[in-house]
């Protein structure tokens, strides 16, 4: 994955990772269907995240990209108190939770709406997507 635009003022609004093979599967599903999507073995219904070609528990290479419901908690966090990245560096300190989903892959997505100081390992979080063009989405996760 490579980024493209990295202007001064830019913000993460408008820096679009180019994914590629699965990882751009993935994301044109997002986008499409406008929900959280992860991949699903279509032989045994694992979901796995990130996408791979063979499922890790029965080896199909079979699967979709299906909707889950975006529930989970916080599996581990970091608080971010600078960025090298400029479009970031407006925003710190900010917060990038790992996010145990109910369906069972973890997600890596960025805090917003949440007090810094009240997030706690096990706490509920609610993870949403935003589509930005057909190709990328952002991961937020918000309390629920
Ligand atoms: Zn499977």
């Amino acid at each position: 994955m490579t980024q493209t635009n990295t202007a001064a003022n830019a913000s993460p609004h408008v820096m679009i990772p180019k994914p590629d093979e699965l990882d751009l599967d993935l994301y044109q599903a997002i986008a499409r269907q406008g929900e959280i999507c992860m991949q699903r073995c279509s032989s045994c219904s694992l979901h796995t995240h990130p996408p791979r070609y063979y499922c890790p528990a029965c080896a199909s290479p079979q699967f979709t990209f299906a909707p889950v419901s975006g529930l989970g908690v916080v599996y581990s966090y970091t608080v971010s108190h600078m960025s090298v990245e400029p479009a970031w560096q407006p925003l710190v300190p900010f917060l990038t939770l790992v996010v145990e989903l109910q369906e069972g892959p973890r997600i890596v997505a960025t805090a917003r709406n949440f007090d810094i100081s009240s997030v706690k390992i096990g706490m509920p979080v609610r993870v949403i997507t935003e589509a930005k063009g057909t190709d990328f989405a952002i991961f937020w996760a918000e309390p629920q």
